[in-house]
């Protein structure tokens, strides 16, 4: 079963040290929701895991499956079955939705899948998603609204079949219909049992349709409290002054 394995990781942006010690065991058939303020270093942490250069680890581990992670080319770590979905995803003029997934799938996989069987797996996907066909001609990213960019990151998940997936914050700028479809895309792929999910967010709305195993409350980098789901909910009505004011 695969499983994510965060050690004591340390990460330093611009010769500042945002994540302070981080732990976190993530595996398959698992929803975990990471959960804290502005500022608190979450989004270090998926672009640490995805392996961008201005993130820099002083020390820790990340391991998929055993594997390392952190020597991993950022290329090497799609190929592994991770999936990273970023708070502000790049956009790639010229690129068509279509042939940059045909891509990502080829990478991922190993080997072109068949046109003609990638195609119509395409269009089963976007119409579950609720996805106008014609979105997969349009150029990555670009000028897409909030949930065009969330149902693209969850359409790519159902494509590429990670092992783990990080999401960070794809509920924000989400009108409730949207949540709804990208909260339905992460219940099913997780529900399948192969990919384990960890679920960036500072909102509590999408806990409302995205029901995780695991809350870990983030802050001031790194993991101040666990608990299930009912963590949220506490959360949802007490907001995180308690952990903020707590000097932790
Ligand atoms: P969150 O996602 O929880 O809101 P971030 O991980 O985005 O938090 O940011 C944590 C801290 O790291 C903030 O103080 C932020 O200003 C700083 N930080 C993050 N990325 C950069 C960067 N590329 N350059 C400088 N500071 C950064
Ligand atoms: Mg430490
Ligand atoms: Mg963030």
């Amino acid at each position: 079963m695969a499983t994510l394995e965060i050690r004591d990781l340390h990460v330093t942006v611009a010769d500042k040290e945002i994540l302070k010690g981080v732990n976190l065991t993530v595996k398959a058939g698992e929803i975990h929701a990471i959960m804290g303020p502005n500022g608190s270093g979450k989004s270090t942490l998926a672009y640490a895991i995805a392996g961008h250069p201005k993130y820099t680890v002083t020390s820790g581990s990340v391991t998929l499956d055993g594997e390392d992670v952190l020597a991993m080319e950022v290329d090497e770590r799609a190929r592994a079955g991770l999936f990273l979905a970023m708070q502000y995803p790049v956009e790639v003029p010229g690129v068509s939705v279509s042939n940059f997934m045909r891509t990502a799938v080829t990478a991922v996989r190993g080997e072109a899948p068949k046109l003609r069987l990638f195609s119509k797996e395409l269009k089963e996907r976007m119409a579950e998603l609720q996805m106008d066909p014609a979105f997969a001609q349009r150029s990555v990213n670009e000028g897409f609204s909030g949930g065009e960019k969330k149902r693209h990151e969850i359409l790519q998940l159902e494509m590429l079949k990670p092992k783990v997936a990080v999401l960070d914050e794809t509920d924000s700028g989400l009108d409730v219909d949207a949540l709804k479809v990208v909260s339905e895309g992460v219940n099913r792929f997780s529900a399948a049992g192969e990919t384990g999910v960890l679920l960036i967010t500072h909102y509590t709305r999408i806990l409302r349709y995205v029901k995780p195993d695991f809350v870990h409350v983030f802050a001031d980098g790194h993991i101040v409290a666990q608990g299930g789901p009912e963590l949220a909910d506490e959360l949802e009505s007490e907001g995180y002054e308690k952990y903020t004011k707590a000097g932790v």
